[in-house]
């Protein structure tokens, strides 16, 4: 059965202390009536809070102590009058009534400040192998999913990755626990661990999935690109929140997109993160949302319910501005895919180590998504079209996309080697990195870019031999070509002073000049073509966004893939998505060119976008290509037509402009 798509989706918190009195009045009629005003097409009704106390009369959780009614039957009641979905929501690890009730379910770390997750502290953690899933996650959800019209499931997982030192566990893994990765069972320990939450969601969907099988069940964070890794069984959605940035909203999306799954991003209405009242602006919001949509999800609002149940009259005007822009777009929006073009790896070993060891500093596990991030920032930032996914899905889909990009990771498969192989005998166009991690070299993923490896450089950073020379900070290697692999860029070494180039004045020893030694080369092999960079390329990107550098690698892409479906021409920045909807080519510019101010130094904050004028875009005639039309309102576009392509100007992009040529794809 195919699932109703809620575009907009108003998503508010409502975590309410004990001493607070709950819903006194709350008329949920009224309530959905000014959602849908609102454009809202869903909104997210709590069953349990991180608190632990949850908003219905359950029998098997803990109502809140000051509960006047029924909160979750009063909202479905109104909502069904209305036509808005309610979405279950539950808090999963983070619930300090039933640490109160049961203290053995409790995650016992041996950090006394347990970090579960964000704003975590406040809350007691639950332990994944405690009694907590069989006793009241379960019965709980089951208990919402059947007595309650409830269309999906939202479970916030509020989870870190820290080990346990329970009983539960200590019995359960049945030897003793390790304290570090130094420990002998650490790798066996943290293997098993990440199972057990596997198992843990699989099991919960699957008793959603027996209740009610037609509820799609989402668990936040999970299987996003910081674990990327094929969800379990029975989960119908994906998403992802937090900060209200296009950039960040891209990267999840751009991931997500290439999973196969309806997904969504969110993010809160607020200033400064989730637990203010301050509104950031719209035009944070419409440019996250912007994002989002055009990478094909739907885009939640975080707000924050007030105890009488009701929203503050500015939340319902946020709204009203942010999922109005949507629904004018809706019909350029739903049911579209990103067309696949360019595929992006970001496997799962790479952020997890060669045996999955989960590099337990949870620091250094996110750096090692940072080289996908800069991926991420360069493409998205200078209007170039991809999908990213895992290794598994790059496996199932690689023989649909004409490029694949490896930025910098480390520890492939010889399954995955195979078939890049494969792939470029028959014609594809593969571009590696190479990371600057302390692991082993993949000599076979070497072979095949036509590169022997020598070691690596011993300065932190080097000279791409462009003109002028190229400075990018990173640790390079020292790489030789095997006959045939031709050198696009020759590796520019530092001046050998101050202490051999570490400290020369205030930062960097100049360039001299290069040996011959290659940094960027080129192997033709079979009918395609293998391009590869010794250096760790992106994570350099995300650390110092190089604009030099960007250029350069849109320079070497164009290279490998010289007629792309559509292409723009502007020099800011400017998001290009492609997607496909039935027959229809869906062609979205968002606009990332708004300076964003940054809250407590991390929670940005639009206050002004900046229209950006006459954009040139070009996009590859096929047979069915007749007409062009932008959204919202469907006005027609006047093009060229000129060897091949279309060709045609948009004469103004504010947040984000949309594309449509029916029939294209016929
Ligand atoms: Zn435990």
């Amino acid at each position: 059965m195919k699932q109703r798509t809620y575009l907009c989706r108003s998503h508010p918190d409502f975590h309410i202390p004990a001493d607070a009195e709950v819903g006194f009045r709350f008329d949920g009629e009224l309530y959905a009536r000014r959602l849908k005003e609102s454009g809202a097409d869903a909104v997210v009704v709590f069953g349990k809070c991180h608190y632990g106390h949850s908003y219905y009369y359950t029998d098997v959780g803990t109502r809140h102590p000051k509960l006047q009614q029924d909160m979750l039957a009063e909202t479905i009641r109104g909502c069904q009058k209305h036509d808005v979905a309610v979405v279950g929501y539950y808090s999963v690890f983070l619930d300090s009534a039933a640490v109160r009730a049961h203290p053995q379910w409790r995650l016992q770390t041996e950090n006394a400040r347990t970090d579960a997750g964000f704003d975590s502290g406040n809350f007691q953690p639950l332990c994944v192998n405690s009694g907590y899933l069989e006793e009241l996650l379960i019965p709980q959800s089951v208990e919402m999913v059947t007595r309650y019209a409830i269309a999906e499931m939202f479970y916030d997982t509020m989870t870190g990755f820290q080990p346990c030192y329970c009983a539960a566990c200590r019995k359960k893994f049945g030897q003793e626990i390790p304290h570090s990765s130094s420990d002998a069972q650490w790798l066996e320990y943290v293997r098993w661990y990440a199972q057990c939450y596997e198992d843990f969601y699989a099991r919960t969907a699957e008793a959603v999935h027996r209740a009610r099988p037609e509820i799609p069940v989402t668990f936040n964070h999970e299987w996003g690109y910081k674990r990327p890794q094929p969800p379990v069984k029975h989960i119908g959605h994906l998403a992802a929140d937090l900060i209200s940035t296009g950039t960040i909203a891209a990267m999840h999306c751009r991931y997500f997109a290439g999973v196969g799954l309806p997904f969504e991003y969110m993010t809160g209405r607020f200033m400064h993160g989730l637990g203010d009242w301050n509104s950031n602006t719209p035009e944070s919001l419409l440019y996250t949302a912007a994002s989002t949509v055009a990478n094909g999800g739907c885009f939640w609002i975080i707000d924050r319910q007030l105890p009488n149940g009701l929203l503050e009259d500015r939340a319902y005007e946020m709204m009203h501005e942010v999922f109005g822009y949507l629904q004018q777009r809706r019909d350029f929006l739903v049911d579209a895919q990103h067309v696949p073009e360019v595929a992006v790896l970001c496997s799962w070993s790479s952020v997890m180590g060669r045996q999955l060891e989960y590099f337990p500093d949870s620091k250094a596990r996110n750096a090692r998504t940072m080289a996908y991030e800069g991926l991420v920032r360069l493409m998205v930032e200078h209007g170039r079209h991809f999908t990213a996914m895992s290794e598994e899905r790059l496996n199932e889909h690689l023989t649909d996309y004409r490029v694949v990009i490896v930025p910098e990771q480390d520890y492939l498969s010889d399954q995955t080697k195979q078939n890049l192989e494969q792939f470029v005998q028959a014609g594809g166009q593969l571009i590696v990195t190479q990371s600057s991690w302390d692991v082993p070299v993949d000599e076979q993923l070497l072979a095949l870019a036509g590169v022997t490896y020598e070691g690596r450089r011993t300065l932190d950073y080097g000279y791409i031999g462009t003109t002028p020379p190229l400075l990018i900070q990173g640790k390079f290697s020292q790489v030789r070509g095997l006959p045939g692999t031709q050198m696009l860029y020759q590796y520019i070494p530092a001046m050998e002073a101050g202490d051999g180039g570490k400290k020369f004045g205030h930062g960097f020893a100049p360039a001299t000049t290069g040996r011959g030694e290659p940094v960027v080369t080129l192997r033709q092999l079979g009918k395609g073509q293998v391009m590869y960079l010794a250096l760790p390329f992106f994570k350099a990107y995300q650390d110092n966004q190089n604009l030099y550098q960007a250029r350069l690698f849109l320079e070497l892409l164009d290279q490998m893939l010289p007629d792309p479906l559509a292409r723009i021409n502007t020099k800011a920045q400017v998001e290009l998505s492609v997607l496909r909807r039935g027959d229809d080519l869906i062609i979205h510019l968002v606009n990332h060119s708004g300076r964003e101010r940054l809250g407590n130094y991390w929670y940005p904050m639009t206050e002004y976008i900046p229209e950006i004028h006459d954009i040139q875009v070009t996009i590859r005639q096929t047979p069915g290509s007749r007409e062009i039309f932008a959204a919202p309102n469907r006005t027609p576009v006047s093009f060229q037509r000129d060897d091949g392509y279309l060709r045609l100007v948009v004469p103004r992009l504010h947040v984000m402009e949309s594309l449509c040529a029916p029939g294209y794809f016929k």
